[in-house]
């Protein structure tokens, strides 16, 4: 089957220099691959050649969503596969990287690895992959390395491991146990993610902070100081100089942490982050109008920690933009009575790119080809699967989010898909969306003239396997 999409534009190949930002192009489908990315084509199709008319609009690599907490099987109250994936496919993600901690049993070892795929798989409407996990739960197990070997030859995309955890059934870890935990990955060759706060100065906070009464959105980020985020970097950025394992900060909120990240870089280390929509529009002041409904861990900071976030979000000391989608269920855990009780999380999956384009490319703060990278090739390669998801490029998935970038729109909780719809982002106005999302070759989602919208079938999305290992 050969589609040839056309009357398009792509993002200008960077080396042409100070040209226009997208150029004209046709691209050819064959079966589920890009076969070709090619400058207007006026030949009239082939046989048996469908044509797709996108009407001049912009298309870009999918996103690869690198953090989701889609919940399943386990905690389906909040969020589910079908749902999750559904709310990727309208916000132009073709791929998403699912955490192993929030569905059980966790992801720790091959027989909870076919549990959990068992459940999703039939749930997909776009591909996907799994993190694997290690947890005090697990290391209390004598067998945790051999679970560790089995989840990394199934292909996980990179071994999750907390300093601070909310989470009876995936306990943290001290840093002496992720020091074993990364001796052992870096023997495996995957990349290890970090929520990366520190333990005993944010638990010490709480403590005091509940006993004197305090339960104000405040005071919950005062419980959650940018110290402890760089208190815990620094701690890695030493077990990384021990190691030489790959590790990766999710989620970072404070401009200083990233600070010892980008140093950390700058002396060769093999250390990353990344960092959320989120943190990059809200400050403490939002959480104080918005509540528990913009509760996270970590929590928003400060204007300056936004514009160290978006600084390294143009000069690359961030790696790559994922959301961290983890709802609870609205509105009630979001309403607890006590703002220590709400439960803490956002869902985000269907904003990355819809946020990224129009705050970041369309207000200047990033060109078009530096979004593709923090969105799709950048998570992509981070993932080990750089050989086929993230560019536009012959022999890759044909995955592609389509962007008009004339529409104007206002985000609203009702509109979007996953589970439980609450968004901190409600009445923004962004400029471009998603109108359509291609997973290899496939429509699977569209958005019609009128609003109409339409999905591909659950299934569809399949699960991809990383398949570079990272070298020592
Ligand atoms: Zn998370």
């Amino acid at each position: 089957m050969r589609t040839r999409l056309v009357n398009l534009r792509v993002p200008a190949d960077v080396a042409t220099g100070n040209g226009p930002d997208t150029v004209p192009a046709d691209i050819l489908i064959e079966g589920e691959k890009i076969a070709a990315v090619a400058r207007v084509d006026e030949r009239p199709g082939e046989a048996g050649e469908r044509r797709i008319d996108l009407q001049d609009q912009l298309v870009i690599p999918g996103a690869v969503d690198g953090h989701v907490h889609f919940d399943d099987p386990g905690f389906t109250h909040r969020e589910n596969f079908a749902s999750g994936t559904r709310s990727a496919a309208a916000g132009g993600v073709t791929c998403v990287v699912d955490m192993p901690c929030t569905s059980l049993p966790p992801v720790t070892c091959r027989a909870n690895l076919e549990a959990k795929l068992a459940v999703i798989e039939p749930k997909a409407h776009v591909d996907f992959m799994l993190w694997g996990g290690v947890s005090a739960n697990s290391m209390d197990q004598p067998d945790w390395i051999a679970g560790l070997e089995q989840v990394v030859s199934e292909g996980v995309g990179a071994i999750k491991v907390y300093m601070l955890s909310g989470m009876e059934t995936f306990r943290d870890l001290e840093a002496d146990r992720i020091e074993e935990v990364l001796r052992e990955t870096r023997r495996l060759g995957i990349p290890v993610g970090v929520h990366a706060e520190d333990r005993g100065l944010v638990l010490a906070l709480t403590e005091r902070l509940i006993s004197e009464g305090a339960n104000t959105p405040l005071d919950y980020a005062d419980s959650r100081p940018a110290a402890g985020e760089v208190s815990a970097v620094s701690t890695l950025r030493d077990l990384c100089r021990r190691t030489g394992a790959r590790v990766h900060v999710v989620h970072v909120g404070a401009g200083e942490a990233l600070d010892i990240i980008a140093s950390a870089h700058g002396e060769g280390l093999p250390l990353s982050g990344e960092t959320c929509p989120h943190f990059l529009e809200f400050t403490r002041e939002d959480l104080a109008a918005q509540g528990a409904l913009l509760k996270t861990a970590p929590v928003v900071k400060t204007d300056a920690d936004r514009e160290r976030l978006w600084l390294g979000i143009a000069n690359g000391d961030i790696q790559h933009v994922a959301t961290d989608h983890a709802a609870g269920e609205w509105p009630g855990e979001k309403h607890t009575g006590s703002i220590w009780t709400d439960y803490g999380g956002v869902p985000g999956v269907e904003l990355l790119l819809p946020y990224l384009y129009s705050e970041g490319y369309r207000k200047g703060r990033i060109g078009l080809a530096r979004l593709v990278e923090l969105v799709a090739s950048a998570p992509a390669s981070f993932f080990g699967v750089d050989s086929r998801k993230g560019a536009l490029a012959p022999g890759f998935d044909a995955d592609l989010a389509v962007i008009d970038e004339d529409a104007s729109w206002t985000v609203s909780s009702e509109d979007m898909h996953n589970l439980n719809r609450y968004t901190p982002f409600e009445g923004r106005t962004l400029t471009g969306r998603v109108t359509a999302t291609f997973v290899r070759g496939t429509r699977v989602f569209n958005r019609g003239a009128e609003g109409r919208e339409t999905f591909g079938p659950p299934g569809f999305g399949r699960r991809v396997k990383r398949e570079t290992m990272v070298s020592p």
